[in-house]
């Protein structure tokens, strides 16, 4: 039996996986969004993700939190990747390397949390790029996964439509617009409204919301690892391939409040010459010249934006009192209703997500 109706704001990695989690535990779900799967606007981060995993290490409350979610979708993320291909996860080796790393990724206690993923190993000095006497000084490598974002998410809204969730297009002004759009598509609806999850991504002008822009390439070069590289001067370069032949997406930068949209050339220049040394097997002849010149074979930049927030993903619930839909007039009828707040996860709403839709499946579900 229904457990009642809930209505997710947001088709994006964070609402989609969680109205697979809410159809699961029986409730009836409508996801209201004003980006689909399938669309490449700015606005919509999770089609512009690389995806992988990256262990981060752990420095305080905030990230063991964001830590448990993750090591839940991990575990996920492995079932996916034996049980259904056609989600595009994959299992593959992570690779690290480091100039200088800061202590927190070479302290190799358990608490530290960066150590303890499968199949972590330090790697040795021959193992490097330059075989340590190059800048690149100190390197691990793990069991990490990757997915093709795009696919991914087509993938996820087609599990929401086969658990008989609904999604229809609209872009709201305010949170409880929700509710009268989900109404007029099923007038005769005898359920209860139980909650509305805000899955939007940057919220609803939540002053703590900001962009990190990044910008990558998509490579039609293969790969078969995922690669990250943080030099001495802060910056940060990644190789994430993309299963069922996505080709690879090399970069990016992460550049806070940045709101451009447009790809800089310098930021591509520098990309390419980087991610060149740092994983030389990545280079290959092009396709229709198997004796040419091993290269990158760029195909086009891209631009997304991170939604970050002050104090990381919100993930909690509110009650809040709506104005009920079939009330209109001078005499309103108004009813409390539980919003579940799960927006805000930054560079990581991947990593987090099969974490955090079984915390919201929860919030809807408590008094
Ligand atoms: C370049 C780049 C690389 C990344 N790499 C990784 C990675 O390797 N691993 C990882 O875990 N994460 C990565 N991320 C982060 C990840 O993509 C995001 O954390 C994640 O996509 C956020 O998902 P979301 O569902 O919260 O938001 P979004 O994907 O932005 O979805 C928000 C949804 O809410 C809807 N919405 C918003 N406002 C309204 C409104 N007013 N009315 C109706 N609907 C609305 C939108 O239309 C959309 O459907 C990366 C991000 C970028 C940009």
């Amino acid at each position: 039996m229904s457990q009642g109706r809930v209505i997710v704001i947001g088709a994006g990695v964070i609402g989609l996986t969680s109205a697979v989690r809410l159809l699961e535990a029986n409730y009836d779900v409508t996801i209201v969004a004003r980006d689909l799967p399938g669309d490449l606007t700015i606005e919509y981060a999770s089609p512009w993700a690389g995806a992988h995993f990256r262990p981060l290490p752990v420095t305080n409350a905030a990230e063991a939190l964001e830590q448990n979610l993750i090591r839940e979708t991990y575990a996920e993320f492995e079932k996916l990747a034996s049980s259904d291909p056609s989600s595009s996860v994959r299992i593959v080796p992570g690779i690290e390397y480091f100039d200088s790393p800061s202590k927190s990724y070479t302290d190799l206690k358990e608490e530290a949390g960066f150590c303890t993923w499968p199949e972590f190993r330090v790697l040795a000095q021959d193992e490097l790029p330059g075989k340590g006497a190059g800048p690149i000084k100190w390197g691990a490598t793990y069991r990490s996964w990757v997915l093709n974002s795009p696919v991914y998410l087509s993938w996820l809204q087609r599990q929401v439509e086969l658990r008989g969730g609904r999604v229809i297009r609209h872009t709201l002004s305010a949170i409880p617009e929700a509710v009268f759009i989900a109404s007029e598509q099923l007038k005769e609806s005898q359920l209860e409204f139980v909650a509305v999850v805000n899955a939007s991504g940057i919220g609803f002008g939540d002053p703590a919301s900001f962009p990190s822009r990044g910008q990558f390439l998509l490579i039609s070069n293969p790969c078969d690892a995922t690669v990250s590289y943080q030099t001495a001067d802060g910056e940060a370069f990644v190789i994430i391939p993309r299963p069922l032949s996505g080709g690879t997406l090399i970069g990016g930068t992460k550049e806070v409040n940045s709101w451009n949209p447009t790809p800089s050339e310098e930021s591509t220049a520098g990309i390419l010459e980087n991610v060149a040394k740092m994983y030389p097997k990545l280079l290959t002849a092009p396709s229709n010249d198997p004796n040419g010149e091993p290269a990158l074979h760029l195909l086009y930049p891209t631009v997304g934006r991170r939604p970050m927030r002050k104090g990381g993903l919100r993930l909690e619930k509110e009650i809040s009192s709506i104005v009920l839909p079939q009330s209109g007039g001078f005499k309103s009828k108004t009813k409390e209703l539980k919003i579940v707040h799960c927006y805000g996860a930054g560079g990581s709403g991947y990593k987090l997500s099969w974490g955090a839709a079984r915390r919201v499946v929860e919030l809807v579900g408590e008094p």
